[in-house]
């Protein structure tokens, strides 16, 4: 049994947290992959070391002062080396790192704070630290180069037992560091878990697993025991942030579960990401409730539409010409809407309005803002009845007016539209008239 263990940094914010994790990482033989962030915050006035290293960054690029940043970054880490009672030459590390600040790029600077932690913690742990700079490949968009990616950690880590990775970084084809969107030690951990076969891909953070639904909305929400990378993909992308985006795909593909847990409740199951949920709970009928707000409608209204060939094609075609990805497509015999986020609308809606025009003359055509979608999703939504009025009921009996309703073949989740003014007030009734669901 091989298990890759990933801790985000708030679970290494200092000495005694990355002891601790330590001690989690050695109480489990199989544990035999270490995937570290940066130290994140020890309270919530305090600051995330990779905040620190883009702070310094910006400061190096405008030609300012950025002893004092460094400084506060070296003292950072050299209380953690105290703290955890190491023999660690930090001096030599920040000499290096001072020696190539002048000519260093933003990536390389922002990376220093998973390098260090990873250096650290293996020394502590006694492990051998592998580079995730000889791991991960990127290609010069910024993209993974997911064959050369793959191959490389699977002949390097073929001959390790045990190691500590950094998280979030990886290079490019010329060898110079490149790192994911922020967040990302949670894509280098499913990589590794991915490339090392693993049996289970840890994720240790700051909260018991997955939430049911916004905990800033609902008072202690049910945690999500079980949850499907379908499932988590669509909650993710409604707002509910838990894992990196991207670091979903590695597992998903192959299958590999995954658990989101609490290093400060390690005996809390957490939430498990599984690829088919085992049959005893395959009904389950809603596993949770997402949303979020900032999107615009788009309407268009033209008697007989419906039987003019190629018009919802040429729509589409125009909203893709002006870069906009769009959400939902809800319509009817004669009104076709587009949905879209908010920002995206707002900078061509000019063009997109004229254009629809000059080429069919609808008999009514506007751009609405103002909505939130919020999702119920669930892979139950399909076999259970009853799934759906409870949804609209909810919303009904609340008071609350429904602007779009889109439940797509899949039934893997039913979207709602309303008016932001009301975003807060769904959430909840929705959280309460499925509660039996959840
Ligand atoms: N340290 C990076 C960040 O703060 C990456 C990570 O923690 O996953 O975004």
């Amino acid at each position: 049994m091989v298990k890759v263990a990933k801790f985000g940094g708030s679970s290494l914010a200092d000495g005694e947290r990355i002891r601790h994790a330590c001690e989690l990482v050695r109480s489990d033989p199989d544990r035999r992959f270490m995937v570290v962030s940066a130290p994140g915050k020890r309270g919530n006035d305090d600051e995330k070391i990779t905040d620190l290293l883009y702070h310094l960054s910006e400061q190096k690029e405008s030609g300012a002062d950025y002893s004092g940043t460094l400084k506060r970054i070296s003292n950072r880490f050299e209380s953690i080396v105290q703290d955890l009672g190491i023999t660690f030459d930090l001096d030599r590390e920040f000499d290096l790192i001072r020696d190539r600040l002048k000519d260093a790029s933003a990536a390389w600077i922002v990376s220093r704070g998973e390098y260090l932690c990873g250096k650290i913690t293996a020394a502590f742990l006694d492990w051998p630290f592998v580079d995730a700079a000889h791991l991960i490949r990127f290609r010069p968009d910024g993209s993974l180069e997911e064959s050369l990616t793959y191959a490389n950690a699977r002949r390097v880590l073929e001959d390790y037992e045990c190691a500590v990775i950094p998280g979030f970084y990886g290079s490019g084809p010329n060898g110079k560091i490149m790192v994911f969107t922020r967040g990302g030690s949670d894509v280098t951990g499913s990589i590794i878990a991915r490339a090392v076969d693993a049996d289970l891909y840890e994720n240790w953070t700051d909260v018991s697993g997955i939430m049911s639904a916004d905990p800033r909305i609902i008072d202690d929400p049910r945690q999500i025991r079980w949850i499907s990378y379908r499932e988590l993909r669509e909650l993710s992308y409604m707002g509910a942030s838990v894992l990196h985006e991207d670091a979903v795909f590695p597992l998903k593909t192959t299958g590999i579960p995954s658990r989101v847990c609490n290093t400060m409740d390690p005996e809390n199951e957490g939430t498990h990401i599984v690829g088919k949920y085992p049959v005893d709970l395959v009904n389950h009928p809603v596993t949770g409730i997402a949303g979020k707000c900032g999107f615009s409608n788009l309407q268009i209204e033209m008697a007989m539409m419906n039987s003019q060939v190629g018009f919802g094609a040429r729509i589409l075609e125009i909203i893709a010409k002006h870069g906009i990805s769009y959400e939902h497509t809800p319509t009817s015999i004669d009104i076709m809407s587009v949905i879209a986020d908010t920002p995206s609308m707002m900078q061509h809606r000019n063009e997109i309005l004229q254009e629809i025009d000059r080429e069919y003359h609808p008999d009514r055509m506007f751009i609405q803002d103002g909505m939130a979608l919020v999702a119920v999703v669930g892979e139950g939504i399909s076999t259970n009845v009853g799934v759906a009025a409870k949804v609209l009921a909810s919303i009904a009996e609340a008071g609350i007016n429904v602007r779009m309703i889109d439940a797509g073949c899949s039934e893997l989740n039913i979207i709602i539209g309303v008016n932001e003014s009301d975003y807060e007030k769904t959430i909840r009734a929705l959280y309460e008239g499925l509660y039996e669901y959840l």
